[in-house]
């Protein structure tokens, strides 16, 4: 199965999908993550994009559209992927469609996650992750078992993104609902659209998702 969460930034995306991907035979697959580690690397992709994520706005189109093409290519994705952060506009969409049938694979849901714009800013501000695995931990709402330690991998060394500032975060929605919200009446209009409450406790967000895939 190929799904896409779509959800402004914030949303729980990132938590799902890796929820997802634990309890199923699917890969996560998150456009913004491929970046970062472009941008750690120094590749020639991480300098086109480094700028723009700083300051939240959408690396191009061809960029993000080329990253996934490649990626759904390997092995792990044979048994399905969940798309996290992609698309992102209309033209990734309508790129992915093709690609997908190009490549002969279906896209079999689209999950939107819906939250309270009030509650996007502090979700946001308050996340971190692990340094080694990634892991998402959050403050006040994913702590991990034992303070300091990854539940994941045992590492103690965490890390903030530095998008997850106030200022870009303004911009970061900006982008969302100027090129993404669209795309929530893209999916509608071909049947392919589900909402959960993002606002649920995570694993009631899971269980609904879990629900809405069947
Ligand atoms: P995310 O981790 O999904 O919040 O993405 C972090 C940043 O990476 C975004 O603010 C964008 O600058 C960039 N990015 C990630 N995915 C895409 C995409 N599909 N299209 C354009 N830019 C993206």
């Amino acid at each position: 199965m190929n799904i896409i969460l779509l959800g402004p930034p914030g949303a729980g995306k990132g938590t799902q999908a890796e929820l997802i991907e634990k309890n199923r035979k699917m890969v996560q697959l998150s456009t913004g993550a491929m970046l970062r580690a472009a941008v750690k690397a120094g590749s020639e992709i991480g300098k086109k994009a480094d700028a723009i994520m700083k300051s939240g706005g959408l690396v191009s189109d061809d960029i993000v559209i080329g990253i996934i093409d490649e990626r759904i290519d390997e092995p792990d994705c044979k048994d399905g992927f969940i798309l996290d952060g992609f698309p992102r506009t209309l033209p990734q969409a309508a790129a992915l469609d093709e690609l997908l049938k190009k490549k002969g694979k279906s896209l079999d849901a689209v999950v939107e996650i819906k939250v309270d714009d009030g509650a996007l800013v502090d979700r946001i501000s308050g996340r971190y992750s692990c340094a080694k695995c990634g892991a998402g931990y959050h403050d006040t709402n994913l702590k991990p078992k034992q303070a300091g330690v990854c539940d994941k991998c045992g590492s103690t060394e965490f890390t903030r993104r530095a998008d997850d500032n106030a200022e870009t975060v303004k911009n970061r929605l900006m982008s969302y609902y100027r090129e993404t919200a669209p795309l929530l009446g893209y999916y509608y209009a071909k049947g392919q659209l589900k909402s959960v409450d993002g606002m649920a406790h995570i694993d009631e967000v899971t269980r609904q998702i879990d629900q809405a895939l069947g």
